[in-house]
């Protein structure tokens, strides 16, 4: 009995230093990493559930699609030049640096005419890590979905941003943009794309295809454009780790180039898609994250 006590004990010493300033390598996360290697726990339902964020450090762990965040920041619900929607979800959690990036996307918005700002979307849970509901990813306090919709307004209420809709900007099942596509768009997009902070921005393909006709000058900020499914009621910024966050992965960066010879192939498979391949391997259905396949210090950011 005292033995495991004595064990519990230190366990819980080791847990809330591991996930607090120890970068992922470091020697006291090893202990931890023992611990949640048997945590069979689907992370969803630990991650699903918390609702503030944890007393720690800020800190992304792991990747977009398998990690979580410590010390997260929850963008007001409204500001000058935002409002956060869909507050019930309880998703406008993030790393104090996206939530510094969503101002300020959204004060460049506000300069467009027919723009008063942003409206966004799902960022990440209080402790990040995957949701009971949606995204793969948004798991680390990094990625954002900013509405497509122009907010004419930035007094809605609670109920009005549960029950008003974005709008979607395709035809042709997102081969073309439709007409509630404008050169606004585009300059907020360009804009999101054109910040160091930011790695990636998914948006359907027509969308893409279309700021490629249309860019003029200096073409190096569509590199990070890539055309994605979906993403036509809102695009989605993905921003890298921020700078000496050692447990936070970073993907690798888009190809070299403007990528629209590749976003012009996403379009011309949607309008003539080429035959299934007869030697595809379904790929084999992984079941759900688990505690144990999520960083070491996933653990901790859920304790603490
Ligand atoms: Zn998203």
């Amino acid at each position: 009995m005292v033995r495991i006590s004595i064990a519990v004990a230190l366990m819980a010493a080791l847990a809330s230093c591991g996930g607090d300033k120890t970068p992922s390598n470091a020697g006291t996360t090893a202990s931890v990493s023992t611990q949640s290697s048997n945590d069979t726990r689907v992370a969803k339902d630990v991650f699903g559930h918390i609702s503030t964020s944890s007393s720690q450090r800020s800190e992304s762990f792991g990747g977009y699609a398998r990690g979580c965040q410590a010390g997260a920041a929850q963008l007001p619900e409204t500001g000058p030049t935002w409002q956060a929607m869909r507050l019930s979800r309880n998703r406008n959690w993030a790393q104090p640096g996206t939530v510094d990036f969503v101002q300020d996307l959204s004060r460049f918005a506000a300069t467009q005419a027919g723009w008063d700002g942003l409206y966004i979307g799902d960022m990440s849970q209080p402790r990040g890590g995957p949701m009971l509901t949606g995204h793969a990813s948004h798991q680390t306090g990094l990625d954002i979905d900013i509405w497509m919709l122009p907010p004419d307004r930035l007094n809605l209420s609670a109920t009005e941003r549960e029950n008003l809709s974005s709008i979607s900007m395709r035809r042709a099942s997102g081969a073309f943009t439709n007409a509630s596509w404008t050169p606004q768009h585009e300059a907020i997009i360009k804009a999101a794309a054109s910040d160091p902070r930011t790695a990636r921005i998914f948006v359907f393909p027509g969308a893409k295809v279309e700021m490629c006709k249309n860019a003029t000058g200096d073409r190096s900020w569509l590199n990070k454009i890539r055309p994605w499914w979906g993403h036509h009621y809102h695009f989605h910024v993905r921003l890298k780790c921020p700078a000496g966050a050692t447990g936070c992965e970073n993907q690798a960066p888009p190809p070299a180039g403007d990528g629209c010879a590749d976003a012009q192939t996403w379009v011309n498979n949607i309008l003539n898609p080429p035959p299934p391949n007869p030697n595809a391997t379904p790929s084999k259905p992984r079941g759900p994250l688990t505690m144990a396949r999520l960083p070491n210090q996933c653990l901790s950011v859920a304790n603490n």
